[in-house]
């Protein structure tokens, strides 16, 4: 069975659904409250071990009631979290307050993601055993290069998701193979707004990009090839939240599996435009049955 290794994020999300969000200093009430597992991290394991693959997780949770059900999420999935640790203090959470509009406002507060800043020797053995390894930026950027060059050390290729957009250094660049960026970050990370453009202007930087163009699909270029243009199966949405990570979880499963690029990308198409049918992140994501019943 293909491994994925997953190091970075997980979240308790707490989610105010309201008719208008405050103002600075005013009190609204809200009509309902929900607590989603989630974070960048967590999602995408969640979202490859359900596509069919074995996830290890590499992380923190807090010693609070959030994370006990964090832990809880990833293994009812089916996610080894093994070598997701237990750290004094709170989990990570985000706060996010959605309108009637459809708009929304976040705050994250890193809480024990923030503890995850180096590998210990034994996520550098979980990485060395795994297919592919699974970045993104919600844990200390120290981390993450560590993450990164380990797999490279150990011949692992490494998928990187630049969420949320920051700069990010050349010494992590130079060991990540595949970038995953949706458009928003593909034009932070260069300030081009073409998907196209950005693309091209990244593969100075690492060997091969899939921007994510939501409803419109994706576009992946590498060097040396022409780039191209997958479209998204056609869907009714219901909720987009976790699109990409599922797509990057999907994905990896695929290239895991030794599969064709466009193959791959095929597969992550069609798992996201399963979820985003369903309300939630995590919670639509789909199975491996699923997916290939879209498939054939
Ligand atoms: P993110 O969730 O990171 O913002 P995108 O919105 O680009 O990323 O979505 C990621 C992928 O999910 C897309 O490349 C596409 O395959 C799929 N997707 C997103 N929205 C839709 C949609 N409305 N219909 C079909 N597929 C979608």
């Amino acid at each position: 069975m293909t491994h994925i290794a997953v190091l970075g994020s997980t979240n308790m999300d707490l989610v105010a659904y309201v008719e208008q969000a405050p103002r600075r200093g005013e009190t609204v009430t809200g009509r309902e409250f929900r607590t989603v597992p989630g974070g960048k991290g967590a999602n995408q394991a969640i979202a490859a071990a359900r596509a069919g693959a074995t996830v290890s997780m590499i992380g923190a949770v807090g010693d609070d009631a959030f994370g006990t059900k964090l832990r809880s999420a990833l293994q009812d999935s089916g996610v080894d979290t093994g070598r997701l640790r237990t750290v004094a203090g709170p989990s990570g959470t985000a706060h996010i307050v959605v309108d009637d509009g459809g708009g929304n406002a976040i705050v994250v507060v890193p809480g024990a993601n923030g503890t995850v800043d180096r590998l210990a020797p034994a996520d550098d053995a979980v990485i060395a055993s795994a297919d592919v390894l699974l970045l993104q930026l919600e844990i200390p950027l120290t981390a993450v290069v560590a993450g990164a060059r380990a797999a490279r050390a150990h011949g692992i290729r490494t998928v990187l998701t630049p969420a949320p957009a920051r700069p990010l250094p050349p010494e992590l660049l130079a060991a990540v193979d595949l970038l995953v960026p949706n458009e928003h970050e593909a034009a932070d990370l260069t300030g081009l707004t073409d998907p196209r453009e950005a693309a091209g202007a990244l593969l100075a930087q690492v060997p091969e990009v899939v921007v994510t163009l939501g409803s419109a699909g994706c576009l992946h270029v590498a060097r040396n090839t022409e780039p191209q243009t997958l479209t998204a199966p056609r869907v009714t949405a219901v909720d987009s939240t976790g699109a990409g990570d599922t797509f990057v979880g999907a994905l990896a499963v695929a290239l895991g599996e030794h599969r064709p690029m466009r193959e791959a990308l095929t597969w992550a198409a069609a798992a996201a435009a399963l979820s985003v049918q369903r309300a939630g992140a995590s919670a639509s994501m789909p199975y491996r049955s699923e997916i290939e019943a879209l498939c054939t």
